[in-house]
């Protein structure tokens, strides 16, 4: 398989390729050339299939020439062996109409381990065949960076450093990044908010000091291979509901568009979904790009929901380039003007696109407590805000009364048990495969809010 650029002017690459490299050259990101597709009848022959086995077979057509099926496929049982419940995905029905896929049960606790887990193991298994070594630069809110330090901890040839905003993300998630103590992982907490972190965080890419001497890799979402990971889970829920004789909906929590994303790869690949519903916080840039056609960033609000308090969805590029005519040089064009006023009106084209499998749902903070407080009373289900969020869009969208409605649950509650405790008045205890999270000792570094003083520290502990 061949990978393009969303904005046509960076060097096409394999998937050994895209994966080492996150971000292409020109700015954009990457995508298949053309979407795999499997038949109906290929669909039905994947029931019943355990969830490594199907991830394999989902994912083969992506990684053509790079892995053999038998590699990828022992690649997917070390990934997915590593999750606390055998189904891996396992779905939770609500109510008549609602089921939640729980995506919560890695070793992080929140969805980002399905992707990542298999993440770490693709890049060690590159990196040993280019006898090459990657350095690793994330910004974190929280679980990106619990899961990406967790998916790299003491593997070969490859080294992290993450950055998180100091004081600003919960006990929990920073105890999950500082408690794991390995040479190849460096936790920086920076005086600044997520958005500073991430701004550092693209200048090393563009740095020439640092990347001649350091080859850069990536693991938010802008990564295709952790895309092409979340694909598999929606096979997975489809096809126990009776895909793909019967079309499903999904409701996803979503910030940076990758997961919601994934949904739409499934579609293109021959999964019958009716809809995906877009479910977002009060930073709604995505629900008035979608209602509307406004995809204009404002101010970032803090939310009980903060791995979706985000005014800028990377991913979304993703989408208006693949429905609105795969034209890399007009959306060169449209990005640039973004990138200048932090506001873009979407294309006919790009909007009608859209909107023949996506809807938007935007829940404030007592839509979310609503839905939480609704999942605790009638379901006797705990969920975390933002699988709250979630079920709150699946609950407001309409659909024919025949068509099931997924809500992901992004993240174990927890995780969020402030929040969690606040809405329905009971405290989550953690899972107990978290150990003694709490006694453990902790150990990162605190850095001024300046790109130099990071990039120096970058540059001083690199191995
Ligand atoms: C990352 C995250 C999201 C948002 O996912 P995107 O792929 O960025 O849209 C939602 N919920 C939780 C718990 C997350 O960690």
């Amino acid at each position: 398989m061949e990978y393009v650029s969303t904005r046509g002017a960076a060097p096409v690459l394999d998937f050994e390729g895209v994966t080492l490299a996150g971000l292409a050259q020109d700015g954009g990101l990457y995508v298949p050339r053309e979407w795999p597709r499997f038949s109906h009848t290929e669909i039905t022959a994947m029931r019943g299939l355990p969830y490594a086995r199907l991830a394999a077979r989902v994912m083969q057509p992506f990684v053509g020439g790079c892995l053999g099926a038998e590699r990828l496929g022992e690649l997917c049982e070390q990934a997915y062996g590593r999750f606390a419940h055998r189904a891996v995905t396992p779905l939770v029905q609500l109510d008549e109409r609602n089921w939640v896929l729980e995506l919560f049960h890695g070793p992080t606790l929140a969805f980002k381990d399905v992707a990542l887990q298999l993440l770490g193991l693709l890049f060690e298994e590159f990196l040993a065949r280019e006898k090459s070594q990657l350095t690793i630069v994330g910004a974190t809110s929280g679980d990106t960076g619990s899961a990406a330090i967790d998916a790299v901890a003491n593997r070969d040839n490859v080294e992290i450093f993450m950055l998180h905003p100091a004081g600003r993300v919960s006990d929990v998630q920073r105890r999950q990044m500082t408690t794991v103590r390995a040479a190849n992982v460096h936790n920086i907490a920076i005086e600044g908010s997520f958005d500073d972190a991430q701004a550092m965080v693209k200048r090393i890419f563009a740095d020439e000091t640092v990347t001649s001497r350091l080859r850069i890799g990536a693991v938010n979402s802008i990564n295709w291979a952790r895309l092409m990971a979340q694909v598999v889970y929606y096979f997975a829920a489809a096809l126990q509901l009776g895909g793909p004789e019967r079309k499903v909906a999904f409701s996803v929590p979503t910030g940076n568009f990758g997961d919601v994303f994934a949904g739409h790869v499934a579609a293109r690949m021959g999964l019958p979904i009716e809809k995906l519903v877009v479910a977002t916080n009060v930073n709604d840039i995505l629900h008035r790009a979608l209602s509307d056609g406004d995809y204009s960033a404002g101010e970032v609000t803090s939310t009980a929901s903060p791995s979706m308090d985000i005014q800028v969805s990377s991913n979304f590029e993703r989408l208006l380039f693949d429905v609105g005519g795969r034209d890399g040089v007009a959306l060169a064009e449209q990005m640039r003007g973004f990138d200048l006023t932090r506001a873009m009106r979407l294309t006919e084209a790009q909007s009608q696109g859209a909107l023949d499998l996506f809807t938007s749902v935007r829940a404030d903070a007592s839509d979310m407590a609503s839905a939480m407080d609704w999942a605790s009373r009638h379901c006797g289900q705990i969920l975390d805000p933002h699988t709250a969020i979630g079920l709150h869009g699946a609950q407001q969208v309409d659909l024919p009364a025949d068509v099931p409605k997924v809500t992901l649950a992004t993240a174990h509650p927890a995780k969020f048990r402030d929040a969690v405790e606040r809405a329905t008045g009971f405290r989550p205890a953690l899972p107990a495969r978290m150990g003694h999270l709490f006694e453990r000792e902790e150990a990162f570094e605190t850095l001024p809010g300046t790109y130099e003083a990071v990039r120096a520290y970058i540059l001083e502990h690199a191995a």
